[in-house]
């Protein structure tokens, strides 16, 4: 059965297994005066399916009953299973205007996301091989997030869930319309996959996306950073009752790895290259390297973009150097 933590009155936290090693997202289910509201569904896959059907059973939800699914973002793990779970319920679905346009672009039928990701991969250094099956599990994917829910823009500042007001904050970064939820009077913070405790949130250069996500990301950091917050409800992981603290050791893990990435750079260094350093100490499936490159990716341009390292083509293939090499 779920393991389903009651947070406050009228929240309620929900384990839905993920076929991934964090092992969940957690989905937040809101008791309101005439139904439920919902923020983010799940991947669609069996176990996720069984999980809703226990959670409704056990928390004596009429799934007819359930008015809105708020999506947090546009990722797999979270928006997977909006259209499944609206052919049940008839529920609206609202996701940020940034990651609706990547639904279409992403999921859309005739995508061409995944083939433009291997180009990318391949420009940077990825040997062919590699970049195929970079190529073809990310095509895999879209059997996880079908039937494509009918998706309204969320355009209000503020929501109500569990009868509370929540203002709406854009936190781009892990995606271009990642949204967080913040109730003020009881300093709650839904944080999606802005903060998690533990792991740090993956900041990725994507075909389609910002030129510049980790810039973004450290300015979304601290527009969280200035709140309130007396407890933070992330999607995967533990709650974070120290939030200010988690910022600030994730803002060291960036710093850190931009000043591995700097290094390793030197006088010309593709992202592959690049990555294979980073993460040399374990090996990594095609699902995990396409992360892998992206993240560097997301890592070089910001070196890129404070005037550390500068870029170049050559025959094709990009490289990226340190810029006081250049002349020297
Ligand atoms: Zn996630």
């Amino acid at each position: 059965m779920p393991n389903i933590e009651q947070i406050a009155k009228n929240i309620y936290r929900i384990p839905i297994p993920v076929p991934f090693p964090m092992k969940y997202v957690y989905c937040y289910l809101f008791q309101e005066v005439d139904g439920w509201n919902l923020v983010d569904a799940g991947f669609h896959y069996p176990d996720a399916v069984d999980a809703w059907k226990q959670v409704f059973r056990q928390l004596r939800v009429n799934p007819k009953h359930i008015r809105s699914i708020y999506l947090t973002h546009f990722h797999p793990d979270h928006f997977g299973l909006t259209g499944w779970m609206q052919e049940l319920t008839g529920a609206k679905a609202f996701i940020s205007k940034e990651d609706y346009l990547m639904v279409e672009r992403v999921w859309g039928q005739n995508s061409r996301q995944a083939s433009l990701v291997g180009a990318i991969c391949k420009q940077n250094g990825v040997p062919d091989s590699l970049a195929t099956q970079i190529e073809e599990n990310m095509r895999k994917l879209s059997k996880h997030v079908t039937p494509l829910p009918s998706l309204t823009i969320l355009e209000e500042k503020e929501v109500t869930l569990g009868g509370r007001s929540w203002k709406v904050i854009l936190v781009p970064g892990h995606s271009d319309g990642l949204v967080n939820f913040y109730q003020p009077e009881h300093q709650l913070l839904l944080a999606a996959d802005h903060v998690l405790d533990k792991i740090t949130p993956n900041i990725s250069l994507w075909p389609g996306c910002s030129p510049n996500p980790l810039k973004n990301y450290f300015s979304s950091l601290s527009k969280i950073d200035e709140l309130d917050i007396q407890l933070a409800l992330p999607a995967h992981g533990a709650v974070i009752h120290q939030l200010q603290k988690r910022i600030s050791e994730i803002r060291r893990h960036h710093e850190k790895r931009l000043n591995q990435m700097f290094s390793f750079a030197k006088d010309g260094q593709t992202a592959y290259e690049i990555a294979s350093k980073v993460f040399q100490h374990k090996e990594l499936s095609p699902h995990q390297w396409r992360f892998a490159i992206a993240e560097t990716l997301a890592h070089l341009e910001y070196l890129v973009s404070i005037g550390q390292l500068i870029k170049m083509e050559r025959n094709g293939i990009i490289f990226y150097q340190q810029a006081n090499k250049k002349g020297a």
